[in-house]
């Protein structure tokens, strides 16, 4: 059975970054190419990063019950289309979703045994930081994602895994381990040293045991710490 894991995180935390290498170091894992309204940004490619199309294709695709989850972001629609997930099954590949909070909520409703992972920067200052760095977006923009940022990070309690993006290097170690563990776990088969090492870095990121690195990151977004 395919594994499907939701990756979300506050824009500007390195979730890009990090899936990217991800995908560097893992075989057999697929990337869920989202549909969105949004126009492309930079040199982004129709059909790399997503697939571009206008509102009433979008409409059009709900309609049609098309997408395994779909929400507004920032303005504009995004979806997960179903396809992914079969032409993934059907490959024996595992997928991984690229999504916001609210896309993750729909996805945990649906498929339970998905695997959720939420990646928070180190603080609300270094968020900020990096979206200045990347150099991306207007000021307003800024505002409005280090505004949203403290919404979403409230609802880090409703995922399987938290992972602090201090280290590039740690995080993307960490990140892959979530996703070999998850193999491991699943096959029940855990033989070599190598293997217990990979459990027990994904263990040490699992939600029950992140509350004492979150509650600081909350605080200084002024986020309400919530409970499930
Ligand atoms: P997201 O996809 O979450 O919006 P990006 O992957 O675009 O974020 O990363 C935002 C910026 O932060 C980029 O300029 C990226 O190079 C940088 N970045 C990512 N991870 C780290 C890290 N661990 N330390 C410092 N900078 C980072
Ligand atoms: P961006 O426009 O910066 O690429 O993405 C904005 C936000 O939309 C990110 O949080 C990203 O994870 C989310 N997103 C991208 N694709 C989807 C999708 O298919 N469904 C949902 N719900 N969110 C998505």
């Amino acid at each position: 059975m395919s594994i499907v894991y939701i990756v979300s995180a506050p824009s500007g935390s390195g979730k890009s970054t990090l899936v990217n290498e991800l995908f560097k170091m893992v075989q057999g894992l697929d990337f869920s190419i989202s549909y969105t309204t949004r126009p492309p940004r930079g040199s982004e490619k129709n059909g790399k990063e997503y697939f571009f199309i206008s509102q009433a294709e979008f409409e059009t695709m709900i309609a049609e019950d098309e997408f395994l989850e779909h929400a507004c972001v920032f303005g504009n629609y995004y979806g997960t289309a179903r396809r992914f997930l079969r032409e993934s099954q059907q490959r024996g590949h595992d997928l991984l979703l690229d999504i916001d909070v609210q896309g993750a909520a729909q996805v945990k409703k649906n498929l339970p045994a998905a695997v959720s992972i939420f990646i928070l920067p180190p603080d609300r200052d270094k968020l900020e930081w990096r979206l200045r760095n990347r150099g991306l977006d207007s000021e307003a923009v800024i505002r409005r994602r280090l505004d949203t940022a403290r919404r979403e990070i409230e609802n880090y309690s409703k995922y399987d895994y938290i992972l602090v993006n201090n280290l590039l290097e740690q995080s993307a170690d960490e990140l892959k381990a979530i996703v070999l563990a998850e193999r491991l776990k699943r096959s029940g088969t855990v033989s070599q040293p190598k293997e217990e090492a990979l459990l027990l870095t994904a263990q040490a990121c699992q939600l029950d045991r992140s509350r004492d690195r979150v509650l600081p990151i909350l605080a200084s977004f002024g986020a309400v710490p919530t409970r499930n």
